[in-house]
């Protein structure tokens, strides 16, 4: 279309409002290789394209805007980060507009531009910060941290648990720090229990009402469209039968891994998973564990009860609601005992001191059971409408008398082919199969940490993926811990497994761990690591974990020539690239 298309602009501009005839803006210039009557008309047109342009301008502009506001979450297992995207919708209704990050996406520098900051923090371990909080809370408790400025306004909310003598340290120092370094504590620190859905709504509400946020909030948004909610979540768990629970230790292994097998059928796509998430499993507790406990206390088993979730009968809420082992300092104060002492479950504190109580007080004094969460050992392509486990079963002795874990003898003795459990899938953020099958995969996975490599493997199958995949296992007994032996030997032999090194700890005069065997092949692993590879560690996390990563320092530095303190840049870089990635528990 051109100036000289007389009925097709004349259209044009008597649609926006102009006409050749109304005197406009002086938009052509008189340079402009136009007649007169061109040049009026072009002015007329463009004027009229400027007013619609500026009117859709002032309507896309809000009269006051929301006010900028930062969340952070540190998270092991998934669910500080569900909560700050929870925040972030929260934040929407009450004039804040939020950006989520992890808190090692996070430069230390960059929080003084910042004037609102929420907080949302697991402590793992031994009182430790999460893998992605690890960096963040290193530098902001080292002695040359910078100033904050006092407009920093946050508050903190923490994630934990009370059965440990360390409850929420990791968030608890990044409130106090926060503070020591000059910001300003909007409102006061929540650190929550592993039933923490209560507290830490009560806490939400409460930061977004503090004065330094109520007085900066801008126009809030109406609330986010409510997202097609997941059939099944933690609170409504999906009814997943038993297929198979079968061992896949030796009877002359010193350990019981269980194989499980739940179908997923009449699930639909809301169990869909991807290799690397996580299984939560609803236990039952142990019929003879709840019968002790009446047993202990005197009561029959039939008296009603409130819990949160609603009214039950006692026998009912300790099977299925109730946790029947761990003692917290809410067990002490509510059944009024002066001192619980360390090393007491709750039934050697009902038989040691032959309590009377009410069926509401036993009650009362227990925690809620919380679901269980399993690295899931199965990919769905290989096995549709079905999830696998690889579940070590826990037993030990305390004060002489013998233990066992609550999950894990359900899903392996006590559950039964047939049986129901409610289940549902916990997506992992940060432990992913790159997508592209071209690169090459280093897996580190001792004892029951194969588990996620059986699923990637099977995945790379699947996939017909080209890349490289080195398997680092081991455990005990080469004869009687050698866990998925079967489809281990299979994929060295078909090629999937371009390595397979296996590190028996009991079988020779010396202890060799898999991070015997990395060094050993450091040379290797760091050519590997230079043509891209990422690596995996899952399994346990204090010593294991801890000790391969030590290894692999020491391979960057002897292996690529680096300075310890550039081999700890090169890790650093593997982990923001998502190359080196851990699920350890
Ligand atoms: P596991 O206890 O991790 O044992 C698997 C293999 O790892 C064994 O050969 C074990 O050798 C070896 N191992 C022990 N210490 C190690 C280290 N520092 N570095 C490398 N390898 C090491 O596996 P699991 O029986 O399947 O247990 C799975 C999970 O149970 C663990 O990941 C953890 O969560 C929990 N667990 C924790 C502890 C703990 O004290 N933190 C203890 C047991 C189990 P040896 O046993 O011969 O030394």
């Amino acid at each position: 279309m051109t100036a000289q298309d007389p009925n097709i602009l004349n259209n044009l501009a008597l649609a926006i409002g102009q006409t050749h005839t109304a005197r406009a803006p002086e938009f052509i210039s008189e340079e402009a290789p136009f007649d007169d009557a061109q040049r009026q008309w072009l002015n007329g047109l463009l004027s009229g394209l400027h007013a619609i342009a500026s009117a859709a301008t002032a309507a896309a502009e809000p009269e006051e805007a929301a006010t900028a506001l930062t969340v952070l979450y540190g998270s092991q297992s998934g669910n500080c980060e569900a909560l700050s995207k929870d925040l972030r919708k929260f934040a929407k209704t009450r004039g804040f507009d939020a950006s989520v990050a992890a808190l090692d996406d996070i430069e230390l520098s960059d929080l003084g531009a910042i004037n609102h900051l929420l907080i949302v923090a697991a402590t793992f371990g031994e009182g430790d910060p999460t893998d992605n909080s690890a960096k963040f809370y290193k530098t902001i408790m080292a002695d040359d941290a910078p100033a904050l400025p006092s407009k920093l306004n946050f508050s903190v909310c923490g994630l934990g648990d009370s059965s440990y003598a360390d409850f929420n340290k990791a968030a608890t120092d990044i409130d106090r720090r926060l503070e020591e370094l000059g910001a300003t504590r909007a409102h006061d620190f929540v650190g929550c229990d592993v039933d923490f859905e209560d507290d830490y709504a009560a806490w939400k509400t409460a930061a977004f009402d503090s004065e330094p946020f109520v007085a900066a909030a801008g126009a809030a948004g109406a609330p986010e469209p409510v997202e097609a909610v997941a059939a099944f979540d933690k609170n409504r768990p999906f009814m997943a039968s038993l297929m198979t629970a079968e061992a896949l230790s030796g009877e002359a292994s010193a350990k019981c891994v269980n194989h499980i097998e739940l179908s997923l059928a009449g699930g639909g796509e809301d169990l869909d998973y991807e290799v690397g998430d996580a299984l939560g499993v609803w236990p039952v507790n142990c019929g003879q564990e709840v019968q002790a406990i009446l047993a202990a206390t005197g009561l029959s088993g039939r008296e009603p009860v409130k819990l949160k979730s609603g009214p039950a009968q006692l026998r009912s809420a300790l099977l299925t609601r109730l946790d029947l082992t761990t003692v917290t300092p809410k067990t002490a104060e509510v059944w009024e005992i002066e001192t619980v002492g360390e090393d007491r479950q709750v039934i050697d504190l009902l038989t040691a001191m032959n309590l009377d109580m009410s069926a509401q007080q036993l009650v009362d004094g227990l925690r809620p059971l919380q679901p269980r969460l399993y690295s899931i050992s199965s990919s769905p392509k290989a096995h549709p409408g079905e999830v696998h486990l690889t579940v070590g079963e826990v037993h030990y002795d305390l004060n002489e008398t013998a233990r066992k874990g609550c999950a894990s003898t359900f899903l392996g003795k006590r559950l039964g082919s047939g049986g129901m459990v409610g289940v549902y899938v916990q997506r992992s953020a940060h432990f992913h199969l790159p997508n592209d099958n071209t690169v090459p995969l280093i897996m580190i996975g001792p004892g029951t940490g194969i588990a996620p490599f059986r699923a990637f493997l099977e995945e790379r199958e699947a996939r017909e993926a080209k890349g490289k995949n080195w398997l680092f296992f081991g455990d005990q007994h080469a004869a009687c811990d050698y866990l998925y032996r079967d489809s281990i030997e299979a994929w060295g032999e078909n090629g999937l497994l371009t390595e397979t090194s296996l590190a028996w700890s009991r079988d020779g005069v010396e202890k060799v761990y898999v991070q015997t065997l990395l060094e050993e092949r450091g040379q290797e692993v760091f050519e590997w690591l230079e043509e891209g590879a990422a690596i995996y560690v899952c399994g346990d996390a204090t010593r294991m974990a801890a000790d391969v990563e030590k290894a692999l320092l020491r391979i960057i530095e002897t292996h690529g020539g680096r300075s310890p303190e550039d081999a700890q840049t090169y890790l650093d870089a593997l982990s923001a690239g998502h190359r080196y990635q851990r699920d350890v528990y």
